[in-house]
């Protein structure tokens, strides 16, 4: 299997994401272009998702129609920046269940550390959606998964806002069935596990937190 990396280059995405990295965007625009911009990216992560016909009346007559096929999907945010993004992929997939994965980085060792998880009961009937708005080093991500897939999610989708080379790598390398969705695949990360050129730290600048 050749692991899926959806990089999405439509236009409103790159145009709403320079808004992000600019340093001077303030909190207020950071949270709602979060926000717009992973229902575009929840838009091209759900695209292949199955259909099936249904038989419907319209006010004219009678038509088969397609409609998604019995899919059942949990979103589950990596706290707390990941919570940023989960409105907008909830106002695409109203009847998604949502699962929380709390996680912190170590600043000096980088790894991820995991103090809360709180995921649907019924996963394993389920696709998982992972929000991690910045694949880094990959560690949260990987750690994310692990989790929803320990708990038995079908598939597991990530959806991040900007990818570092070194995370597709190392989520690819531990899971190569993951579809990872990102606006953009940066440089690389500096000496303290930030994606460069990226847009700082995400939660920060959701919150106002700096
Ligand atoms: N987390 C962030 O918020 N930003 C980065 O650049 C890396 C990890």
């Amino acid at each position: 299997m050749s692991p899926k990396l959806t990089h999405v280059t439509h236009p409103l995405v790159q145009h709403k994401l320079s808004y992000l990295r600019d340093k001077d965007t303030p909190t207020v625009h950071f949270r709602k272009l979060v926000n717009e911009m992973t229902l575009l990216l929840t838009y091209e992560a759900t695209k292949d998702f199955p259909l099936e016909t249904v038989e419907i009346e319209t006010p004219l007559e009678r038509m088969d129609a397609p409609r998604i096929s019995g899919k059942k999907v949990a979103v589950c945010p990596v706290l707390r920046a990941g919570v940023g993004m989960l409105d907008g992929t909830l106002s695409l997939i109203s009847s998604a269940r949502v699962g929380f994965i709390g996680l912190y980085r170590d600043e000096e060792s980088l790894e991820a550390v995991e103090y809360y998880v709180k995921l649907p009961s019924d996963l394993a009937d389920r696709d998982a959606i992972v929000l991690d708005p910045m694949l880094a080093t990959g560690n949260s991500s990987v750690a994310a998964i692990g989790e929803v897939k320990k708990a038995g999610a079908q598939s597991v989708t990530l959806v991040c806002i900007v990818a570092a080379p070194e995370g597709i790598e190392r989520v690819h390398t531990e899971y190569p069935d993951v579809h990872i969705v990102c606006a953009a695949i940066d440089r690389g990360l500096n000496e303290h596990g930030y994606i460069v050129p990226g847009l700082g730290d995400a939660g920060d600048r959701l919150y106002g937190t700096k």
